[in-house]
């Protein structure tokens, strides 16, 4: 047997006013792309498999690709699997939330192209990210389908472990399975979907019994990237059954799941408390309990955003007055005001512009104090999970009580270890601003109060309140429609 392995990670943000380019990505091949998969590759060669590396390719979450630069590593991809012959399978990994300029869907476009190459007798497996935004054309295309079961995720290297496996299962026996798919009408805000949480608790409860006992070769949630604009932003169930015939009890099954999911909407909430930009200002300031996290929630990196907001820094310096607290920002990207800064000395005073103005919430901000520290930013890698890079240069600076970390490039505070990195400290500050929505483990503990703020920007949290900005989508979902809030 032989089995392909490829693959691209994009979760594209559409509200995002930047467009991810080539440069951006980075790119595998060979032995090196095996590394990322671990899950699958043992699966492949437990069996006796060969295992074909062909390219991986990714970016952090950001906005839309060029339309170039997603032609080019399709095209890519496609030349190497037509390269080979005797295929008995290929493995993909697919973000779910992949948008192209001109082109729209890329998991669809990717998937067409591929089909056309190798035709329809050898499955294809996906392993995904469950924020993904499918098409339900998906199943025409692919066998096999799963999305992670964790959100914040942890449990990839598992996903493409079943993924794998069932694509063995499926090559060895020769059978042509579609998955079920079913469409939840909803708009679902993704940082209300945690599986630590009800009602996705249960639900992936539910699926994991369902792989276990056999009734399902994959059973997932895809809860959706909301901070898209596509006719595919709804979330959905998949359930891949084991034999073509159980085609329709999976069917039931899904639909089954979907309702129940649909009719526990309301449950779908947010860790903190929600509340507006300037009441989350003055309820840190006031608040009895320390220190709090206040989460710029419009901004949010790890969900495609840019970064660059200076909408918060706006609100903490026309308050002046933080009632003796001390404020850290953390962190706005804004490279030129980064270069500005990097060759001074710690200790030496600055005035300049602070705001990339790349868009109304960007806009350039007076800002005048002492350079206090210089680091640097430590982010996820993108595609490999667990893995942490190091991306560019940091500068902290103080303005009286406010402290702001600089950055070279959009990050996200989510760990102590970035404080190590960085050159600062978590524990000097009673309000820390993150460009988050809902917070990673080592905040969530070191947090007495999370404030969620709902700010400006491209991924903003109240859906209802800007239905007029998803217009790929019906206004009879929920919660667009009527007061059913
Ligand atoms: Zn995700």
């Amino acid at each position: 047997m032989k089995f392909l392995i490829a693959g691209f990670y994009h979760e594209s943000n559409t509200f995002s006013p930047i467009l991810t380019k080539k440069e951006d990505f980075i790119e595998v091949e060979g032995e090196e792309l095996l590394d990322y998969f671990p899950g699958a590759v043992h699966a492949f060669r437990a069996a006796g498999a060969e295992v074909v590396p062909c390219t991986f390719a990714g970016w952090m979450s950001s906005g839309v690709i060029e339309e170039e630069a997603y032609r080019y590593y399709v095209d890519k991809i496609v030349a190497q699997i037509r390269e080979q012959k005797n295929i008995s399978g290929i493995w993909l990994q697919l973000h779910g939330a992949i948008y192209a300029e001109n082109i729209g869907c890329g998991e669809l476009f990717m998937l067409r192209k591929i089909r056309k190459a190798v035709g329809y007798e050898i499955p294809i497996a996906i392993g995904m990210d469950p924020h993904g935004n499918l098409s339900p054309d998906i199943t025409k295309y692919a066998n096999i389908l799963r999305a992670y079961h964790t959100a914040p995720h942890e449990d990839q290297q598992d996903t493409y472990r079943i993924t794998a496996e069932a694509l063995i299962d499926f090559a060895l026996r020769g059978v042509k399975i579609t998955p079920a798919f079913v469409r939840l009408p909803m708009l679902l805000c993704g940082d209300t979907a945690l599986t630590r949480d009800e009602p996705l608790r249960s639900v992936i409860a539910r699926f994991k019994k369902m792989e276990a006992e056999g009734e399902a070769a994959c059973a997932s949630f895809f809860i959706s990237m909301h901070s898209a604009n596509t006719e595919n932003t709804y979330p959905a169930v998949v359930i891949v059954p084991r034999k073509p015939e159980d085609y329709h009890r999976a069917m039931a099954r899904a639909r089954e799941i979907a309702e129940e999911i649909y009719e526990r909407r309301h449950e779908f909430r947010f860790e903190g408390d929600l509340v507006k930009p300037q009441e989350a200002v003055d309820m840190a300031c006031d608040s009895e309990a320390y220190p709090v996290v206040i989460s710029d929630s419009g901004d949010n990196t790890t969900a495609g955003a840019t970064g660059m907001n200076t909408y918060f820094l706006k609100l903490f310096l026309d308050k002046g007055d933080f009632h003796g607290k001390k404020v850290l920002i953390s962190t706005i990207y804004d490279k030129r005001a980064y270069m500005l800064l990097k060759d001074r000395e710690v200790g030496s005073d600055f005035d300049i512009m602070l705001g990339a103005g790349v868009d109304e919430w960007s806009q350039p901000v007076p800002i005048r104090g002492t350079i206090k520290a210089k680091g640097a930013t430590l982010v996820y890698h993108p595609m490999r999970s667990g893995l942490r890079t190091f991306a560019g240069g940091l500068i902290t600076v103080s303005i009286g009580d406010l402290d702001i970390t600089i950055s070279e490039v959009a990050d996200s505070f989510t760990d102590m270890e970035q404080c190590e990195v960085g050159n600062f400290k978590a524990e000097d500050y009673d309000i820390i601003v993150v460009k988050q929505a809902y917070q990673f483990p080592d905040l969530v503990k070191f947090a007495k109060k999370q404030i969620i703020a709902l700010t400006p920007g491209a991924t903003y949290q109240d859906l209802a309140a800007i239905r007029e900005q998803y217009t790929k989508l019906p206004w009879t979902l929920w919660p667009f429609q009527g007061n059913d809030k």
